[in-house]
């Protein structure tokens, strides 16, 4: 069994998995899973070996592949890239399609990672992936959780919705 919720840090892991959380999906595999976002937490740690700020983001491909990515460091921040962008510019070379998103950043203290939800950017970059695109999302009460969502569900209203002949328009694809 896929969960579709979980702890971002392998201390919880039972917990997680003991108490899922269903939610705003009806899609019947769970593209984000714990596999995901463990790939992404291992990039980071393993990318910024004892760092107290480090991130990483970790992409699932319409053939089941992984892709992670990090985000280098720039002197003007008005030109730094988000995590996801590298594993997207990667699936985009492959010809595949992204059905699965997950970021992460170090939490406080050395005590886990926090999950990310996408920023509009990238979640205006994953719908070029259609609708369906699976997120993770934050727990509010513990960001350690996560929770999953398709774009549909974080963006009921995105912009392109207001044209009426083409709905979802990258739906089909
Ligand atoms: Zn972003």
């Amino acid at each position: 069994m896929r969960p579709n919720s979980g702890y971002a840090g392998s201390d919880d892991r039972a917990r997680a998995m003991a108490a899922p959380i269903p939610l705003g999906s009806t899609v019947p595999r769970m593209a984000v899973d714990r596999e995901l976002v463990d790939a992404a937490i291992e990039l980071a740690r393993t990318r910024f070996p004892g760092q107290h700020w480090s991130g990483a983001a970790a992409l699932r491909l319409d053939d089941g592949a992984v892709l992670t990515s990090t985000a280098p460091g720039v002197p003007n921040s008005a030109v730094s890239l988000c995590h996801e962008t590298g594993a997207i510019c990667e699936a985009f070379k492959r010809g595949r399609r992204v059905v699965a998103s997950v970021c992460v950043t170090a939490a406080d203290a050395d005590r886990g990672y926090w999950i990310l939800a996408p920023c509009g950017v990238c979640q205006e970059r994953l719908f070029a992936y259609g609708p369906d695109v699976e997120v993770a999302v934050p727990e509010p009460e513990n960001p350690r959780r996560w929770r999953t969502l398709r774009l549909r569900d974080v963006q009921p209203y995105w912009f392109a919705r207001v044209f009426p002949d083409d709905v979802w328009p990258f739906e089909s694809g």
